[in-house]
């Protein structure tokens, strides 16, 4: 059950009220869910209820839970199967029984306004119940090497809404089901009172879910903040930024989990400047010779943008060395006339907006030398996306 009040964020409200993410939130419509969302903290009694981890296996679409428990879901199983899960948690959220009732008087009242705002607040709150409930999991496994995966429902795609009974009934039998909860199905297999949902979340190990793209990994859509053990930025974040001009909407597509970003925008890059028109920022990489017992050398990558107004465009790209222990490269030993010229060759991304970096996707080469443009790209590649990361999370 639930302690804490429910609280909004305002991009959030936009999304419940239709308003584009960089449209203006009115004070009359944010006095209205923040009025409508007190209500549903006083009176609505929201509850959530997460299980207890339930072991599984999943042959083709069925997945089979070591309490006796069977669900039917091809997109259920997919990603149970992708995230490597041999186990997951249900959960089920609501804003409460009290508030249809409460929206049937208003609009009996004539009061169709506040009615429109305490259903918004509704919405919001079970969406925020889910997103604690996923917290409390996050918190309760990370420990034991675990992550949860972005969680299905019955009703969404790939997963029969018809299965919301069996899922409910997986819950209803913990031994710390809140009997006081009164969550019932509809003929339909709509959940009774509005406002409430069920979910399962699969547990997969930790290092395998690093590995895997966003949609595998339920921090994209969790805003959850701070939380320690966040792999990628959150998506809405990413998108609630305004968009810069002729990139369109940033995209969560970074190559790189959020920890490595986030330790690199930290201790290798440098915004040298940064105002209204350009930036100017300095990443440098923990390079080592291939020959020579591994000599640490040191580059220096220049990054030039203009305004964010504009999109952050690529202005120019440089790489020099800040010392002469690159000579020992076995490619400068066999070459030292050409390949000092060539180990400074920059990628072609000049007045392309920034966010076309996060699409650059060459064959890369993790050595920590620069012998081979695989491993020169792979330098460029990490630079570019670290400042891309840090312009649009201000780390
Ligand atoms: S950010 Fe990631 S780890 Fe943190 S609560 Fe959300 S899903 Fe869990």
């Amino acid at each position: 059950m639930i302690a804490a009040p429910i609280t909004v964020p305002v991009a959030e409200w936009k999304r419940h009220l239709c308003i584009p993410i960089d449209g203006l939130l009115s004070e009359t419509a944010q006095a209205g869910v923040e009025r409508a969302l007190a209500w549903v903290n006083e009176h609505g009694c929201s509850w959530s209820f997460v299980s207890k981890p339930v072991n599984l296996a999943v042959e083709g679409d069925f997945i089979r839970l070591a309490s006796g428990t069977q669900f039917t879901s091809r997109a259920l199983a997919e990603k149970l199967r992708r995230g490597q899960a041999r186990s997951a948690v249900a959960v089920a959220c609501s804003a409460g029984p009290g508030v249809p009732a409460e929206i049937q008087r208003l609009w009996d009242a004539q009061r169709p306004d506040e009615a429109f705002f305490l259903n918004a607040a509704a919405a919001a709150a079970t969406e925020q119940l889910l997103l604690r409930a996923q917290k409390s999991i996050c918190d309760q496994v990370e420990p034991a090497g675990l992550a949860a995966l972005p969680h299905e429902s019955p009703g969404y795609d790939g997963w029969e809404l018809g299965q919301q009974r069996t899922l409910l009934g997986l819950l209803a039998a913990q031994s710390a089901w809140p009997s006081a909860a009164k969550l019932s199905l509809l003929e339909s297999g709509m959940l009774s009172p509005e406002h409430s949902q069920l979910a399962l979340f699969g547990l997969g190990p930790s290092a395998v879910v690093e590995t895997k793209s966003p949609d595998m990994v339920a921090c994209a859509r969790c805003s959850m903040d701070p939380c320690s053990y966040r792999r990628v930025p959150d998506a809405g974040d990413a998108q609630a930024l305004p968009p810069p001009a002729s990139s369109g909407a940033v995209a969560n597509g970074y190559a790189y989990p959020d920890k490595a970003l986030r330790r690199w925008s930290r201790e290798l890059l440098t915004v040298d400047s940064r105002d209204e028109q350009s930036v100017r920022a300095t990443f440098r990489p923990e390079c080592k010779t291939c020959s020579n017992l591994g000599v640490p050398f040191g580059i220096d990558y220049s990054i030039e943008l203009g305004s964010y107004r504009d999109g952050f465009p690529i202005r120019k790209l440089s790489c020099r060395p800040s010392d002469s222990d690159y000579q020992s490269m076995c490619s400068n030993l066999k070459d030292p006339e050409e390949f000092p010229c060539e180990m400074v060759r920059v990628p072609a991304f000049v007045d392309q907006p920034l966010v076309q970096v996060l699409e650059w996707d060459p064959a890369v080469e993790p050595a920590g030398c620069l012998c081979r443009p695989p491993a020169r790209d792979h330098k460029w590649k990490i630079a570019l996306q670290t400042v891309h990361y840090k312009l649009h999370t201000d780390e």
